[in-house]
């Protein structure tokens, strides 16, 4: 047996070690597999080459064993294994000169960021986060004695001679006094399935009682016999390390119940990531139904390296508006052991993020192509990451004009391009802008949507809560376009043509009325506006000026915020059409409290229309309106 002391110059490496990592703990256990997979994978290489003459490489598996009386964590391979020699230079040296180096380098760092620094770094001395004393014992391939070595912490080893026979390595945790919830066995699946649930190499964790089915002379009350077999915790070959054309969609679909066990409702479509120049990426994304709240549906993408799980917050390496996506991406190239804000810069990642954009892209593209009706009654499930893409990011909002859609308040769906093919005749105004009218509530809007489709107009239903920032972006990318909401003014003013109507009305009658009017409608509410319309159209009518009401979207979906937090005034249009029957009559009503009761009474009609009437007002026109009927 040697002696010796481990080459660092930090005498108390491992309460740093602690202290470094202390947040993130749990990773040791990965990090052990990890280490048993990589050592697996390499047999498997060897053999494969040729290289380990007389070694069988058989079906080889990890396990992990739980002994709790005995206070034992056990990760045992099949791999390759270490010689005497080995475990000196890879444990004893190597690896401590890493972790010394790891220490110097983030000395100042607080744990946390520590933490996610360390992810890849420290590989088996994270043992010691959670363990008092760790052994190895190890047999190489080669044909050398095993050995055995063990470290209760402090930088003194011992190194000894071990009657191993099995190639392969065993680590032994003995688990330290502030860890003892590793020895839970709850806890140790968890970890299991949270980072290695589709690790390459089969890991067995204990066993688990299967069912066989009945013998054929069985009785009708016989119990079905029983079998012990090794439970398995990992799919070594999910579905994204796959080629596309071994899958089918219900393949697709399976790995995604995999993926998320507790997740009911099938996704819409997955897209295939599989690239290797110039970066190395795999990975599947699924479009899932998505609501319009847009903060509960991220963090779901989960990121793996070779096969271990690393995080679920894959910010900076996808584009934003695809962390509403779900699925996996696999990447050896996403270097993890820096800040994400590092991560946001680096160059290699950026290109991923728009390798990713683009294959969404490409996706949508095909999918419009060959299946538009398939894809119209998709698109109020996808519109908001669709839109919220082309919002911001402008390769994709290039992109999106070959599928994005915009659907009218009957369901028929168009392109941009198809669109205003279909209203430019129609809607095109005097001064040559095409302008296209949108509603975003159906029933809310309901008259004013009835009273543009009367004229011919196509009414567009945009209704996610970025529409109104998407419709700037969209105006000015586009020549002679405004968008224009349905509400906003009285149909003949939407789109100002050049045919001007006659007023019924004097100008002294305008005068006059102009006057009455101002002394009964409250001012700071609505601002008067005499005009004369079709005498079909409504006597008054409420409109939002499409700038006021754009503003108040935009500060209410942040951005946009001109006028400071909530500053926006409750102003209105009130449009009074000064050829309706009724505005005639107010004018030669005699007595000037019936004349009020008349303008109240059609103010109250038109704040009805728009949603505006309510509590005490809204009881006081009922009143009134049975009083008028009596
Ligand atoms: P890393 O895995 O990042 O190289 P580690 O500290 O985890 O760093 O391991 C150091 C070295 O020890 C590995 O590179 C490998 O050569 C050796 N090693 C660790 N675990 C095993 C194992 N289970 N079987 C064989 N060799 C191992």
């Amino acid at each position: 047996m040697s002696k010796g002391t481990i080459n660092v110059s930090v005498d108390n490496i491992f309460p740093l070690i602690k202290k470094f990592l202390y947040s993130d703990h749990e990773i040791f256990l990965r990090e052990l597999i990890s280490n048993a997979t990589d050592a697996t994978l390499k047999m498997k290489h060897l053999a494969n080459i040729g290289e380990a003459e007389g070694v069988e490489y058989g079906n080889p598996m990890i396990e992990v064993k739980l002994d709790k009386k005995k206070k034992e964590l056990r990760i045992i391979d099949q791999g390759i294994g270490m010689t005497k020699d080995e475990v000196e230079k890879y444990i004893n040296e190597i690896a401590f000169s890493g972790a010394e180096e790891f220490i110097e380098k983030y000395k100042d760092k607080n744990g946390k960021d520590a933490g996610i620094i360390g992810h890849f770094g420290l590989g088996f001395y994270s043992a010691f986060m959670v363990a008092a004393k760790v052994e190895i014992i190890t047999k190489s391939y080669k044909d050398e004695p095993a050995v055995h070595w063990s470290c209760d912490g402090s930088p003194e080893f011992t190194l000894e001679e071990a009657d191993k026979k099995e190639r392969g390595t065993e680590i032994i945790l003995h688990i330290a006094e502030d860890s003892t919830e590793f020895l839970k066995e709850n806890r140790i699946t968890e970890l299991l399935v949270k980072y290695n649930k589709f690790m390459p190499i089969p890991i067995k964790f204990g066993t688990r009682t299967e069912t066989l089915p009945k013998p054929e002379d069985a009785k009708e009350d016989d119990k079905a016999p029983t079998e012990e077999v090794d439970n398995i915790i990992n799919n070594p070959n999910p579905a994204w390390t796959k080629q596309p054309t071994e899958l089918e969609d219900k393949d697709y679909n399976s790995f995604y119940r995999e993926l998320y066990p507790m997740q009911f409702e099938e996704p819409l479509f997955h897209i295939h990531l599989n690239v290797d120049y110039p970066f190395n990426l795999t990975g599947i994304l699924y479009f899932p139904k998505m609501t319009n709240d847009m903060s509960v549906q991220k963090d779901k993408i989960q990121l793996y390296q070779n096969q271990v799980f690393v995080t679920d917050n894959v910010e900076g390496i996808v584009p934003e508006f695809l962390t509403m996506l779900r699925g996996v991406i696999d990447s050896p190239d996403i270097p993890l052991n820096v800040s994400r804000s590092y991560l946001q810069a680096d160059g290699a990642v950026k290109k991923i993020a728009s390798y990713i954009t683009r294959k969404v892209a490409d996706k949508l593209k095909s999918l419009f192509n060959s299946d538009r009706e398939g894809f119209e009654k998709k698109w109020n499930d996808i519109k908001i990451v669709i839109e919220y893409g082309m919002l911001t990011e402008d390769k994709f909002f290039d992109k999106s004009k070959d599928f994005a859609l915009y659907p009218t308040v009957d369901n028929t769906y168009f392109t941009f391009p198809e669109l205003k093919e279909k209203i430019k005749d129609t809607q095109t105004d005097k001064d040559g802008n095409i302008v296209i009218l949108y509603a975003s509530n159906k029933e809310e809007q309901h008259s004013y949507i009835e009273a543009a489709k009367e004229k011919g107009y196509e009414v567009l239903l945009l209704d996610s809560p970025i529409v109104t920032h998407l419709l700037q972006k969209v105006e000015g990318s586009e020549e002679k376009i405004s968008f224009v909401r349905v509400d906003s003014d009285h149909v003949e003013n939407l789109i100002k043509k050049d045919d001007e109507q006659i007023s019924k009305l004097s100008d002294e009658e305008k005068e006059s009325l102009k006057t009455f009017l101002d002394g009964v409608i409250p001012k700071e509410k609505f601002s008067v506006q005499l005009e004369a319309l079709d005498s079909n159209a409504n006597p008054f009518i409420i409109t939002e000026p499409e700038f006021m009401r754009r503003m108040k979207d935009m500060q209410k979906t942040g951005g946009g915020g001109m006028f400071g937090m909530g500053g926006f005034p409750e102003m209105y249009n009130l449009i009074v059409n000064t050829n309706h029957e009724l505005i005639s009559e107010i004018l030669n009503t005699k007595t000037e409290k019936k004349k009020e009761r008349l303008v109240n009474q059609a103010l109250d009609l038109a704040r009805l229309s728009k949603n505006l009437l309510k509590g005490e007002e809204l009881t006081a026109f009922i009143k009134r309106s049975y009083e008028m009927i009596k």
